[in-house]
């Protein structure tokens, strides 16, 4: 049996197959003449953010199932992957905690103007505090959270806890969940007009593409702060970044982009009212831990003792023959 981990991933998941002597190896060249070479006689595959095209994918004749370094599965063709009985599996409790903190700490870093007054304190201007512009409290603010499963779900007990009122849109989970969770549930079209704060927790697919455009910007309030740490591309980015240039709203926060990386000189880069993070809501240690050990152990359960698996992790579990 032959495990490949494409790109590094924190040791502690490799120390599964090692016990249970299972031969396994790092690829960190994501050529495709390299992948087809070094994937064509695997058994198994742990992905973190690579590419993983039908093309690779049909000349590995022996592979079984490909484990995501995460929950998001955009990168890897599942389309071929769910056609071809080959398990595709993700780190479903793995993320959501540093995920959700990684939004609170943009909201409280746009809302505290924190930035300024950090370099209004380093330029040796303390006493110039009354320059600083104003800034607010989450207290009794409105956020919508677009897409209410693992993260959103993470992401409204913080907002709770700062006594914020959290409106929900997601027309998969029932109204009755949203209310259990003190959350109110709300029409997309009313949540945009009425939220001070909004967090995206969706997946990017053909339906969330562009999901926020050019014509939303025009029914938020202009003290909405917007942030992204989903996909790229669910918003719109030359539609935030005209809102950000003409002040159509407070400021944003993206740990996600169009492209990644995104293109140096990027005009995003040049704005004051946004805040940027390189994809890495995700890699706190901890959550590297916990992503490493569970993609690992979703590869070695299917594997090699099922009865262990965790079945929640298997995207495609319904249509495999096993
Ligand atoms: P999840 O599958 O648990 O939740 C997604 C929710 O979105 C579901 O409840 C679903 O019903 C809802 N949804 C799907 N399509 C919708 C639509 N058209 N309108 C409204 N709701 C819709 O996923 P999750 O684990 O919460 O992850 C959410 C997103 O965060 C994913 O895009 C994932 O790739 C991304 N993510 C990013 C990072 C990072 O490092 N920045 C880390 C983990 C996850």
């Amino acid at each position: 049996m032959k495990i490949a981990i494409m790109g590094k991933i924190h040791p502690n998941g490799l120390t599964i197959f090692e016990k249970n002597n299972i031969e396994n190896f790092e690829i960190e060249n994501f050529e495709e003449d390299s992948l087809i070479k070094n994937l064509s006689d695997v058994d198994g595959i742990v992905i973190r953010t690579a590419n993983l095209t039908s093309k690779i994918l049909s000349k590995c004749r022996k592979l079984k199932i490909v484990s995501r370094h995460g929950v998001g599965y955009d990168n890897v063709d599942s389309e071929y992957i769910f056609k071809n009985n080959i398990a595709l599996a993700i780190t479903g409790t793995s993320n959501a905690v540093s995920v959700a903190e990684h939004v609170m700490t943009m909201f409280l870093y746009l809302t505290k103007k924190i930035h300024l007054s950090n370099g209004l304190v380093k330029s040796g201007n303390f006493k110039n505090k009354s320059e600083l512009p104003n800034f607010f409290e989450l207290y009794k603010k409105k956020i919508l959270i677009l897409g209410f499963g693992r993260i959103g779900q993470e992401l409204a007990k913080r907002c709770l806890g700062f006594d914020m009122e959290v409106y929900v849109y997601d027309p998969y989970v029932s109204e009755d969940v949203i209310k259990n969770k003190k959350c109110h549930p709300i029409k997309k079209k009313d949540g945009f007009e009425l939220a001070d704060y909004i967090s995206i927790h969706l997946p990017l697919n053909d339906s969330t593409r562009n999901f926020i455009n050019f014509d939303d910007f025009n029914l938020f309030k202009k003290n909405l702060i917007l942030v992204n740490t989903a996909r790229g591309g669910i918003v719109n980015e030359n539609a935030l970044l005209d809102a950000l240039k003409n002040n159509k709203i407070n400021s944003a926060g993206l740990d996600v982009f169009e492209t990644e990386p995104p293109i140096k000189d990027h005009p995003l880069f040049k704005q004051e009212n946004i805040i940027l993070t390189p994809h890495n809501a995700a890699l706190t240690l901890e959550c590297r831990k916990r992503m490493s050990i569970e993609s690992c152990m979703n590869v070695f359960n299917y594997l090699k003792n099922i009865k262990e698996l965790n079945k929640k992790n298997i995207v495609n579990l319904s249509n495999l023959n096993f």
